[in-house]
């Protein structure tokens, strides 16, 4: 019999995602038999806490796999049978698989940025890197750059505490690198000097227009990879790319964790480029 996939994301209004589009074209296009549906927390009236019960419903019903997002990255973990050794590490599963029953997470935001990476900007030197925002993107993408050989990462944020307990956690994962913390109003202190600058915070989204970083601080010399996709050119990509900054915008990061838990769930490696481009379509 031929294999086919049902597959889920469950989450806060994600019905609009871009995600379950993305498999679904990439499965057509690989032949495979695929369905992929929206679990909107918001329109079910559901809270968080009930990822496990759905999770297992959907074991129940015949689903392969499930990508979960907020409020459910953390959530999940205590409902799994099985975790990966870096999502355990990071302490946050987007993808969720079922294989004999089991459920098994695995986290494709830190590879998918770490993908989006290595594809966006290659030879982009990683020795320093100062990132803005620490919040769900921003621990997945502090993971990954230390993870591709990030020795100094200062994390800066509006909350200080969590800046300060992030950089303590990867510090004691990572114990070789350097990983300071500190507030936004250190950015002239910090930035130059550094190799690049990771945006992870939501400014920039339609919903929360402008910069949080000021563009004078940049030099050409420097990369500049942020993590919001809505819109793909922000104010700080434009800004960026203006002043002759080799950039990576957020719509890489998406595509990269939808690419990684399409090859997890399906065992084919989906053609990440085509991929891109269907996103950029949609
Ligand atoms: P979050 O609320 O978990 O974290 C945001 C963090 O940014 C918070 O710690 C907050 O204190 C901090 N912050 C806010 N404004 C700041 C400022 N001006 N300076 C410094 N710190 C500031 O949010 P999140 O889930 O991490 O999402 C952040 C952005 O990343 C959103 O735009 C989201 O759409 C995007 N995102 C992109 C991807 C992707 O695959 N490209 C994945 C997840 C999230």
């Amino acid at each position: 019999t031929e294999e086919s996939f049902v597959v889920g994301l469950i989450g806060e209004g994600i019905t609009a995602s871009l995600t379950p589009p993305m498999h679904e074209r990439e499965a057509d296009r690989q032949g495979l038999r695929y369905v992929y549906r929206p679990v909107d927390l918001t329109r079910l009236g559901r809270p968080g806490s009930d990822v496990g019960d759905l999770l297992r419903w959907g074991r129940d019903l015949g689903f392969n796999a499930f990508n979960v997002t907020h409020p459910c990255k953390q959530l999940v973990l205590a409902e799994l049978d099985e975790v990966s050794e870096d999502a355990a590490r990071l302490g946050a599963v987007n993808t969720v698989l079922i294989r004999d029953g089991k459920l098994i997470g695995h986290n494709t935001d830190f590879s998918g940025f770490s993908g989006a990476l290595a594809a966006g900007l290659p030879d982009a030197a990683l020795g320093s890197v100062v990132q803005l925002g620490v919040g769900g993107a921003g621990a997945a993408v502090a993971y990954a750059l230390l993870k591709a050989g990030t020795a100094e990462l200062t994390l800066l944020d509006l909350d200080p505490d969590r800046a300060a307990e992030r950089a303590a956690a990867l510090a004691q994962l990572f114990p070789d690198r350097r990983v300071t913390s500190g507030t936004p109003a250190d950015l002239p202190a910090v930035l130059p000097g550094a190799d690049g600058l990771v945006h992870a915070t939501p400014v920039g989204m339609h919903s929360h227009p402008g910069l949080a970083v000021d563009l004078d601080l940049l030099d050409p010399s420097q990369w500049v990879a942020d993590v919001v996709y809505r819109p793909v050119d922000t104010e700080l990509i434009i800004g960026a790319r203006a002043k002759g900054c080799r950039v990576l915008d957020g719509g890489r990061m998406a595509v990269g964790q939808a690419v990684d838990a399409f090859e997890l769930i399906t065992g084919i490696r989906p053609d990440a480029a085509r991929m891109l481009d269907h996103f950029h379509e949609l």
